[in-house]
């Protein structure tokens, strides 16, 4: 059978593991021999009990559990030509051809930088006897298809990313916890949740809770925000509200570009309304925990969509990104989708919110 790895890369997320048991058992079924490579790309250049083969149990018992059970690692030595020679040599003595990358952009664009470069490092290690000549004819094309492991939803060409689904439930379930202790007190609440450059958890989680305000890196605020924010306070409070939510993207900025922090927040509040007023930082507990029904469903639909790719790829086939389009798992061209995320990314940082917002809609 064909020889086929998985591994996880960058932030983990929840959903990997059902992708990872996805990918593992539908190869399986088809009748390859499936690998996982453990921590990520520095897993595949280290090699060695890294790179172990999986069977149709070892992927048992996973699919509730957050983060994910291979590991995943960010590694400098993939990202010079020496360490994915190593990787190269990995995979070829082990007979891989066929990768399922699971991770960002960053991710994706090693793979396939990797996918590109193929052929000058399988010449190179017969160059230097590290493989034979059998081996560099028999394993001279690389497939790779992609999957996105992220909370945020950053990520061009798909309605969700795996993850995203769970993250908002933890931060919704923190919410309401913090409602009820707010309403007691009469207290306002100022919720930090993750998003460094996409405000799409904070966005939804606001209109999910019904918080009183939303910050977000995409809608920087007006100069007059302060203004603004506390008359909306006030108005709430006067209409019989015992409590207010404010939520804030890790990422919020103001037109200017300066950031809006909690603590911000916290002393316009406190000085302006006098209100008691505490922040929650909801951090890490956003990115761990079980995973939730649609994102394991996710997983498991993405994962056996990348194989099936993979399993139908000539050597003309570009790498591919498995993504959500209107409820169907799609193949999408990889390099296209990452050079969108990036140039939303660039948009931002060129202070152009409108443009990053158009350009992460669907095309
Ligand atoms: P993410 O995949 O979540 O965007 P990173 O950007 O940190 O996370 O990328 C994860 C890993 O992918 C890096 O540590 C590196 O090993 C590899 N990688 C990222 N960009 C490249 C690149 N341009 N060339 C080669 N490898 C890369």
């Amino acid at each position: 059978g064909k020889g086929l790895a998985v591994f996880t890369s960058g932030g983990d997320s929840q959903g990997m593991n059902a992708a990872v048991r996805s990918v593992v058992r539908m190869g399986i079924y088809l009748g390859c021999k499936v690998y996982f490579i453990r921590e990520g790309y520095q897993g595949m250049v280290d090699g060695g009990d890294n790179i172990e083969e999986a069977n149709w149990s070892s992927v048992s018992s996973i699919i509730h559990k957050g983060g994910t059970i291979i590991g995943s690692a960010r590694c400098m030595d993939f990202i010079k030509r020496e360490g994915r020679l190593k990787a190269a040599c990995n995979l070829v003595t082990r007979g891989i051809t066929n990768l399922v990358v699971i991770g960002g952009d960053g991710s994706l664009t090693g793979a396939n930088l990797f996918r590109q470069e193929w052929s000058s490092l399988l010449d190179e290690l017969l160059e230097n006897n590290r493989i034979t000549k059998d081996q560099r004819e028999k394993y001279k094309y690389l497939h790779i298809a992609g999957m996105v492991g992220s909370i945020d939803n950053d990520f061009c060409g798909t309605d969700m990313t795996i993850g995203t689904d769970s993250a908002l439930h933890r931060i919704i379930e923190a919410i309401d916890a913090i409602v009820s202790t707010a309403y007691s007190h009469q207290r306002t609440f100022i919720m930090e949740v993750m998003g460094r450059h996409c405000g799409y958890l904070a966005l939804v989680a606001a209109l999910a809770s019904e918080a009183d305000q939303v910050f977000i890196p995409e809608d920087p605020v007006p100069n007059n925000w302060v203004e603004k924010l506390c008359k909306r306070l006030q108005q709430e409070r006067r209409s019989g509200q015992r409590l207010n939510i404010i939520i804030v993207a890790e990422g919020a900025i103001d037109r200017e570009g300066k950031p809006i922090t909690a603590e911000l927040v916290k002393k316009v509040v406190v000085e302006n309304l006098k209100q008691d007023t505490r922040i929650t930082v909801l951090g890490h507990v956003q990115r761990g925990g079980s995973p939730s029904a649609f994102d394991r469903i996710l997983g498991c639909r993405m994962g056996a969509e990348a194989v099936m790719a993979l399993m139908e790829a000539t050597p003309e086939t570009e790498a591919c990104v498995v993504t959500l389009d209107g409820n169907q798992a799609v193949r999408l061209p990889l390099m296209d989708c990452v050079h969108r995320t990036k140039a939303v990314a660039k948009a931002m940082a060129d202070k152009n919110w409108d443009l990053a917002v158009q350009l992460r809609g669907r095309s």
